[in-house]
């Protein structure tokens, strides 16, 4: 059959309901519609579709031109009732989300077919692999986003297969040593991984699930570039088919993605940037801890005060918990507005990205989720780091002592204390103080930032293979086209 005679590829892209997982998972979708007229279709949960579409108003299940192709939205049941607390538990929700969520997108993928779309090509993320069985089942070519660095993928690829040792129970302070990787003290691997502290173990069993799976994946797309992590892909790609296509946020020069689509759960707060256009250059530090983490409030008093106690200029984030959750949204003290007023501004989402890329931005004290961390390392921004759990304190460990644009303030959740106002204040310092530490931090971020975009754009690393992936799901399309279910 001819090509032109045949439906559009058509790509499900099945996301976790998570900001962080989605922002790379839209990403990706963008840039793969963009080519060739392809048609995505972006899907989580619809309790989460409803917060997308109240603060984007292009979430529509109608077809959205992105460059040469399309991007809709569908949602499918977790079969919750709406606002159901219960989402935020996670030991409870991962087993709700498989044994309903399974269900309800199988019946989602057979209605592409019946509406006269049918999915050539699954690209899940990991904190959902059974998304892998379904395609199985359905003859469906599945391909897994990786939104992690490589480093972590080795991290969770030879914890799976026992190739080194761990910490254990008996044993639980162990260093890891992982082959083209400096050695992880226990607390800088992945704390999912940790047999006896940390928060969460159900993600990394989740994520380990995906491991499980891997034979189900055709590829895997993993948001980093070569030229970063250049000995681990190496190695990894000899164990897998793993392709480093990111920095997904970065756009290649000259390509026609422009696109305004967004999915963000909140809206971001509409002046931050004219507040950024007017402050001098390289005197901001902009904070944030990004979706997911909720820091004590004496941790957040401590940060006020470092704040409040020096002449720092900084742009904050305090995201108020989601209404889900139970928590309290954190207090300021009562002097700090007053005090810091024309030098600070507190807002409760930023249009990060702008953020970053905005010349009055000297630093990001940041969380270390990889998102986070790619967007500053490759907007040129050095950091200091803030990490709590997850894949956050391998970040951290990577951002100091492997890709050197950052200073480290804690180690995670695993220290148990809170990090005092004195100690906050001096990293920022270190890292704003125009020092000749502080100099070379910023010279590494620029240098990385350079790598990224050479990566990113056409004829570089990242964008040879989403083209090399796009050859593989034409070639795969045409089998799925022959077939049906
Ligand atoms: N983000 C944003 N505005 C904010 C805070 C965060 O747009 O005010 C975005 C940020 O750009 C990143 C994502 O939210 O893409 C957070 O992802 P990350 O992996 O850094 O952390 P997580 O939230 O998953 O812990």
């Amino acid at each position: 059959m001819d090509r032109k005679d045949q439906a559009p590829i058509h790509i499900l892209l099945v996301c976790f309901p998570a900001q962080g997982l989605i922002n790379p998972m839209l990403r990706l979708g963008k840039r793969l519609a963009a080519n060739e007229g392809l048609l995505i279709t972006f899907t989580t949960i619809e309790n989460l579709g409803k917060e997308m579409r109240r603060s984007n108003h292009d979430i529509t299940d109608q077809p959205t031109p992105v460059g040469h192709g399309f991007m809709r939205f569908e949602f499918f049941d977790d079969g919750l009732p709406a606002d159901d607390l219960r989402r935020t538990q996670y030991d409870f929700y991962m087993t709700q989300l498989e044994l309903a969520g399974k269900e309800s997108l199988h019946k989602l993928i057979k209605k592409q077919s019946i509406d006269g779309r049918p999915v050539s090509c699954i690209i899940n993320n990991p904190f959902l692999p059974w998304a892998c069985d379904i395609g199985e089942d359905l003859g469906i070519p599945c391909s897994t986003l990786w939104v992690q660095s490589c480093a972590l993928f080795a991290t969770y690829y030879h914890y799976f297969h026992k190739t080194v040792p761990f910490p254990t129970e008996a044993e639980p302070e162990i260093d890891v040593l992982l082959p083209s990787m400096p050695a992880l003290k226990h607390d800088e691997i992945a704390s999912f991984l940790h047999p006896t502290r940390g928060s969460y173990k159900v993600i990394g069993q989740a994520i380990l699930g995906q491991f499980k799976n891997l034979s189900k994946s055709f590829c895997v797309l993993a948001d980093t570039f070569e030229e970063l992590e250049h000995e681990i892909i190496q190695e990894m790609s000899m164990l897998c088919p793993i392709k480093a296509i990111g920095p997904l946020f970065k756009d290649p020069k000259g390509a026609t993605i422009k696109s305004t689509i967004r999915a963000d759960v909140m809206k971001a707060d509409d002046d931050c940037m004219e507040w950024l256009d007017s402050k001098p250059l390289a005197s901001v530090v902009y904070i944030s801890f990004g979706t997911v983490i909720y820091l004590k409030q004496e941790q957040v008093d401590e940060i006020a005060h470092a704040l409040l106690s020096s002449t720092i200029s900084f742009l904050w984030v305090v995201k108020p918990p989601s209404k889900d959750s139970g928590l309290k949204v954190h207090d300021l003290p009562d002097r700090f507005v007053k005090e810091t007023r024309g030098r600070g501004k507190v807002v409760k989402w930023s249009p990060q990205e702008k953020v970053l890329a905005h010349p009055s931005v000297m630093c990001f004290l940041t969380h270390c989720g990889w998102n986070s961390s790619m967007e500053a390392l490759t907007s040129g921004v050095p950091v200091v780091t803030f990490p709590q759990w997850g894949d956050q304190v391998t970040n951290a460990k990577f951002l100091v002592d492997v890709f050197g644009v950052g200073v480290r303030l804690c180690r995670g959740e695993m220290e148990d204390r809170v990090i005092s106002w004195e100690e906050v204040k001096k990293s920022l310092m270190e890292v704003m103080n125009g020092t000749e530490k502080a100099a070379e931090l910023k010279r590494n971020a620029l240098k990385w930032k350079m790598a990224a975009e050479a990566a990113a754009n056409e004829g570089g690393s990242s964008n040879r293979n989403i083209s090399e992936f796009l050859d593989e799901i034409r070639k795969k399309s045409l089998c799925v086209s022959s077939t049906s279910f």
